[in-house]
């Protein structure tokens, strides 16, 4: 069976639903891929030490023949075209999109990481896994 990679979503600018909404589009559109479940849209507060607005996160369940490189480039192509610009970590940001989990697998590159070493300090990664039926 193809792997399930759930990927996070998370904006805290411009027009937030509408970036999720497109983001989702953007990833039922990979090539060898087709989106499973969509978890319910949270909002939640800002990580870190940037004063910044609250995010609205959404977890996406991704049937894929991608490996996890190949994903993480189409992923950051979406962030790119949704008008992504990279300025402070952790600060304010259109759209970011995070590999939580692939499958069974494990990734320790220094630019992949995967599972995503913030998942336990995320509950609402951990809430939004749960409501997809994600098991360990
Ligand atoms: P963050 O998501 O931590 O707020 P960025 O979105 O700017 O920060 O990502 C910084 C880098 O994190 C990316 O360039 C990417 O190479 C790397 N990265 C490492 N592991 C992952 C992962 N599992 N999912 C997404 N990006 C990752
Ligand atoms: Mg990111």
């Amino acid at each position: 069976m193809r792997p399930l990679a759930y990927i996070a979503l998370g904006s805290n600018l411009g027009d937030r639903d509408q970036l999720l909404a497109r983001a989702r589009s953007a990833l039922a559109a990979l090539p060898r891929s087709r989106v499973v479940a969509e978890s319910s849209v949270e909002e939640t507060a800002p990580v870190g030490e940037v004063p910044q607005g609250l995010y609205l996160n959404q977890m996406v369940a991704l049937e894929t023949e991608l490996s996890p490189r190949e994903l993480l480039a189409e992923l950051q192509r979406i962030e790119q075209e949704a008008g992504r610009v990279r300025t402070l970590h952790w600060g304010p940001r259109t759209l970011d999109l995070d590999i939580v989990r692939f499958g069974d697998q494990h990734v320790h590159e220094p630019d992949l990481v995967i599972p995503h070493p913030q998942l336990s300090h995320r509950d609402w990664w951990q809430r939004e896994l749960a409501e997809l039926g994600a098991t360990e």
